[in-house]
């Protein structure tokens, strides 16, 4: 929660919605850019719990416990690459800027700021429209789509592959604008479309216009035939009105894949899609059918249009049946309780991880993929997620030994008072979960007599 006390409440709450000014987000280097995205996630936070006050009020179940926190859990997911290795936007960005710019705009102007506010909309635009179209980067994006509720949680869940297909799309801006104006620019914009993926705001009025707002990106995540390739906007809705593919929202919107995946597993989440794609094409036959099936649009299929045939999609009016799973209070209870324990624990990683040596650091990140994949199977109510819950806790007990003796809380072997709390709890659990697995093991030997 470091991060929280580096940026004013205020400042950070701007930012999401891109309420800067030039001179405040005007830097000369790379090195001074804040990390927005980065530096925002205890706002996210502020922002979600604000609407989970708001749903409990009203009662309408607009959120829920699974689905909501496999979309933290993606968004977790998608920012580990990040905590170890550079942004591919900055690299390949600077390598053009370095090698290949035509002119060097000032870092300090106004006209620069504004110049690139628009470049870098106008990319995503592109790169936002090519992911619909184009099978391959769909693979990626459509992680950003599988979640069948639409509320701000819904936001955090992104692609760990999506930044590897996203970066040309702003290389022609490398050209003439400098990387810090770019960087700035690159954060802010996806910052904005935080606020945007919520349903209790309706409308905007005139600014609807111009803007990309909530009921405009409601029908980006619809499922119904009307919803389908539409509003690709990033901040400015404009260039979904000037290349054709705006639409306003209409009819009440069914959120989701129009095949759902019915599933709250992260890794299934996050490249299930793309096992898929590729069992097609080697399956298929034909040279051409194979590419098509590479960079046609996820809807392709020999005979039909690049982008597929509307008429396939799925029919669906609202209220539509959602992939829920149900399970006894006291095992949601726990989830949310271990999982918001292991969303701090990676909030403190990516705060700590420059004073850490780098096989601490990856040990932590895969310890953290590991947790996600377990409260995946729990969410699921899969039987082996109790064999993963024993697993997680003694991995948890055994780690924090470790960090102990290596002196991650201060001196080695030295321990703040509150880990004892935490330990005692994982051994708890740790001691439930192996006796369920018993318990388990004993009716199966039964049911085998
Ligand atoms: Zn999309
Ligand atoms: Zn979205």
């Amino acid at each position: 929660m470091s991060n929280l006390a580096k940026v004013p409440l205020f400042t950070g709450l701007r930012r999401l919605f891109y309420a800067v000014s030039v001179n405040e987000t005007a830097f000369k280097d790379v090195e001074e850019v804040p990390k927005y995205i980065d530096e925002s996630s205890p706002f996210f936070f502020v922002c979600i719990f604000l609407e989970i006050f708001v749903s409990l009020i009203k009662q309408d179940k607009k959120l829920r416990l699974a689905d909501g926190a496999t979309s933290i859990s993606a968004g977790m997911y998608s920012r580990i690459p990040m905590v170890v290795l550079r942004s591919v936007h900055l690299v390949s960005y600077m390598w053009v800027y370095d090698n290949y710019r035509l002119a060097e705009l000032p870092w300090d102007s106004a006209w620069t700021w504004w110049l690139c506010f628009l470049g870098v909309d106008l990319g995503y635009y592109w790169f936002h429209r090519l992911a619909h179209e184009v099978n391959f980067m769909w693979a990626a994006h459509q992680v950003h789509h599988s979640s069948e509720d639409y509320n701000l949680s819904t936001a955090l869940r992104q692609s760990v592959l999506q930044t590897y297909t996203s970066w040309i799309f702003y290389l022609p801006l490398a050209l003439f604008i400098p990387p810090s104006v770019f960087m700035v620019h690159n954060e802010l914009n996806i910052l904005y479309q935080f606020w945007i993926h919520t349903q209790y705001i309706k409308s905007l009025g005139p600014l609807e216009y111009i803007l990309n707002t909530p009921s405009h990106h409601r029908v980006h995540h619809g499922r119904n035939p009307y919803c389908i390739d539409k509003n690709y906007a990033g901040t400015l809705i404009i260039w979904d009105r000037i290349f054709g593919t705006f639409q306003a929202e209409d009819e009440e919107v069914v959120y989701g894949l129009t095949h759902p995946i019915a599933t709250y597993g992260p890794n299934t989440i996050q490249f299930g899609y793309s096992q898929y794609m590729l069992d097609r094409f080697w399956n298929i036959g034909g040279l051409w059918n194979k590419l098509c099936v590479i960079f046609c649009g996820p809807g392709w299929s020999p005979g039909k249009p690049r982008t597929g045939d509307i008429e396939d999609i799925p029919k669906v009016k609202a209220p539509w049946p959602k992939y829920e799973v149900k399970l006894p209070s006291w095992v949601n209870i726990y989830a949310a309780i271990h999982f918001t324990i292991t969303l701090v624990m990676f909030q403190e990683l990516g705060a700590r991880k420059s004073g850490l040596s780098q096989t601490m650091v990856l040990s932590c990140l895969l310890y953290i993929g590991f947790s996600l994949t377990c409260f995946g199977k729990i969410f699921d109510n899969k039987s082996s997620a109790a064999y993963y819950e024993v697993i997680r806790c003694f991995l948890t007990l055994l780690g924090d030994v470790m960090l102990c003796s290596l002196g991650y809380y201060g001196n080695p072997g030295y321990r703040p008072k509150f880990i004892y709390f935490f330990q005692g709890f994982f051994a708890f659990s740790f001691a439930l979960w192996a006796l369920i697995c018993f318990k388990m093991h004993d009716s199966k030997v039964k049911k085998s007599q």
